[in-house]
């Protein structure tokens, strides 16, 4: 784990660095609180801050303060350490933000300890995003998160002006597979599905469970006649599936239909009329019946 010290005074900010390097962890050393700042606003930032009150330029608190303001997906751990030990200090340390407070000089063990309880806050925090971002059934991005991380790729996309593209595919017929074989066995052909979905992917796709049996994935740096290859691969190797039910009396086989749509940069395309294009291509490889890929104009 990262951690980012705030220390002006500099005997203190070596002590604290061999410490956290002592310990294990990767360690950021910025010499005020506005170095930190610059610091803490960049991707892949520390999430724990151990931060001096008294500095130039900016203070702990005004740190911290900024911190707290800011909008930043996962959260930022915040221990104070300073000389300042009067009550009141401690309450405005706590009241602007800080998740913990120890007064210099500081106990090295106790220190250790209180860095281990923001390490344990953090992992918690993470695990919960992740939870939140997952798909119980499948193990993939749920539809909300898919979209956020799609938004993302969009906006990054329209920045470089790379191709981005984008594929919505349903399974044909799911409904039967249910109505036959038990709503338990038609669980196991979506988890099979995804992994067909996965394997024929590349690692930096996204694949998302847009709801029930539809599925989207999203293709960076892909253009449409990749992407056609991609879905095409895609469709292959759902068809050629043959999934055991548990109790191997029968294998299921099923077809899924796809379609494809690249963003427009001459129109400034946005997500919905992107989504919107692969929706229809995907509603005209079923009406054309099924189990194949179209392609949006
Ligand atoms: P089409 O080829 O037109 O797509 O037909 P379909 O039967 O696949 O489409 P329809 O929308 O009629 O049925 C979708 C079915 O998917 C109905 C619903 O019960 C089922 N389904 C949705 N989510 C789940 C799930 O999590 N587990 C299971 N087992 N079934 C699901
Ligand atoms: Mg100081
Ligand atoms: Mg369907
Ligand atoms: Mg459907």
């Amino acid at each position: 784990m990262k951690i980012l010290i705030a220390e002006d005074e500099p005997i203190s900010r070596r002590l604290l660095e061999a410490f956290l390097c002592d310990w294990g962890y990767q360690v950021q050393v910025t010499m005020d609180g506005s170095e930190a700042w610059d610091e803490i606003q960049k991707p892949e930032a520390p999430s724990l801050v151990i931060s001096d009150w008294i500095m130039p330029n900016m203070d702990g608190l005004e740190l911290c303060g900024n911190i707290r303001k800011m909008e930043r997906s996962g959260y930022t751990y915040f221990i104070i350490l300073t000389t300042k030990g009067r009550k009141e200090d401690i309450i405005n340390g706590l009241e602007a933000g800080a998740d913990d407070f120890l007064i210099k000089p500081f106990d090295k063990e106790e220190l250790k300890c209180r860095i281990r309880i923001g390490e344990r806050i953090i992992k918690l925090e993470q695990r919960i995003l992740k939870l939140a971002a997952t798909d119980v059934l499948t193990g993939i991005l749920n539809r909300r998160a898919f979209m956020e991380r799609m938004d993302q790729e969009i906006n990054r996309s329209c920045r470089e002006k790379t191709p981005l593209s984008f594929i919505m595919s349903d399974i044909d017929h799911f409904k039967d597979v249910n109505d036959r074989h038990g709503h338990q066995a038609g669980d196991m052909v979506l988890q099979k599905f995804v992994e067909q979905l996965i394997s024929a992917s590349r690692l930096y796709d996204l694949v998302g469970r847009y709801g029930g049996e539809e599925f989207t994935i999203c293709l960076p740096g892909t253009d449409a006649s990749q992407t056609r290859l991609i879905a095409e691969r895609m469709r292959k190797s759902v068809e050629n599936m043959k999934i055991m039910l548990p109790d191997g009396s029968q294998a299921i086989q099923i077809t899924a239909s796809f379609g494809t749509a690249s963003l427009l940069h001459e129109t400034e395309e946005g997500v919905d009329s992107l989504i919107k294009r692969a929706d229809d291509a995907l509603y005209k490889a079923k009406n054309e019946g099924r189990n194949r890929v179209c392609t949006a104009g």
